[in-house]
């Protein structure tokens, strides 16, 4: 039996250089993992099963760790099966890649239980077949992830900071908000090369002035710049969607303003969750 934390992502910055042919978007997104993780346990047996405790979502193969699970067992040419049970925390269809997280985990996970059959590389590529969020999810920490998300350049962790995560009662689907996206009508891109900098340099002001999401112009939900506000009415030093939405979260230096948010906000009948960034995670 193994237990793995799946960890979250936000993106500091979210791209859209442009339409490839196949339909998919090119990116450049700095991304970074949070606290907020998943509990992913996998135990050996004949089948390739799935159970979670969030009733509506899928157990069977439209379940992305089933996927990466499958995935991983066909690389290998075995019949084996894995019990892959899922104890979920990371909201669903929030853009916090809950279900590539998932599916990072198993195929990691796996890997270990079986003496490391398969390269790292190899790994990503296989992670990459089930979700462009994926490879992410399976290096951590801080990076530049471009093209569909499958070319990451690691980067230093975006300095220490509270992040409170600020659900809203819906959820947005990654394929309609890119179903949503005319790249022409994109006037304004973030300071990529500039984010970068401010990593390198751990300045974080720096990095807060340059947390900008493309995708937001296109949101089609008015709740999304409410939410931003009320982050920024609170102290929080920069306020975003992060990847596709719905979530929205806010940067505080300060863990007593973070906190005291936290509870205005539930108070108020939101749902806050306050978590921190991590620097490293498997
Ligand atoms: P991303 O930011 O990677 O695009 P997201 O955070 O917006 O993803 P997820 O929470 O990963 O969205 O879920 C997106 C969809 O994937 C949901 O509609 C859900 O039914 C499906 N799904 C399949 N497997 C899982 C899983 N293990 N956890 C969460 N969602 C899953």
């Amino acid at each position: 039996m193994l237990s793995i934390r799946a960890h979250a992502k936000i993106n500091l910055s979210l791209d859209i250089i442009g339409k490839r042919p196949d339909g998919y978007h090119d990116l450049s997104s700095v991304m970074q993992s949070i606290r907020l993780h998943d509990e992913v346990t996998l135990r050996s047996q004949k089948e390739i099963t799935v159970r979670c405790d969030l009733r509506f979502l899928p157990c069977d193969n439209r379940n992305i760790a089933w996927k990466a699970a499958r995935l991983f067992m066909d690389e290998l040419q075995t019949d084996d099966g894995i019990g892959i049970q899922i104890k979920k925390h990371i909201p669903v269809g929030g853009g916090l890649g809950g279900g590539s997280a998932d599916a990072a985990a198993v195929l990691m996970g796996l890997n270990r239980m079986y003496g490391f059959p398969v390269t790292f590389d190899r790994l990503l590529q296989l992670g990459l077949a089930c979700g462009a969020d994926v490879p992410f999810c399976m290096t951590g920490g801080t990076c530049l992830a471009e093209g569909l998300g499958e070319r990451l350049m690691p980067l230093p962790s975006m300095p220490h900071c509270h992040i409170l995560l600020l659900r809203p009662r819906f959820s947005l689907s990654t394929k309609k908000m890119f179903g949503l996206v005319d790249v022409k009508k994109i006037k304004h891109h973030p300071d990529t090369r500039g984010l970068i900098n401010a990593l390198n340099n751990r300045d974080a002001e720096g990095v807060t002035v340059r947390m900008f999401n493309c995708l937001e112009a296109f949101a089609p939900r008015l709740e999304i710049r409410e939410y931003k506000q009320l982050l920024l009415d609170e102290g929080a030093k920069a306020a975003l969607m992060t990847g596709s939405g719905s979530v929205v979260y806010g940067i505080f230096s300060s863990f007593e303003k973070a906190a005291s948010a936290k509870e205005r906000f539930s108070a108020m009948g939101l749902r806050p969750c306050l978590t921190a960034p991590v620097p490293s995670i498997f």
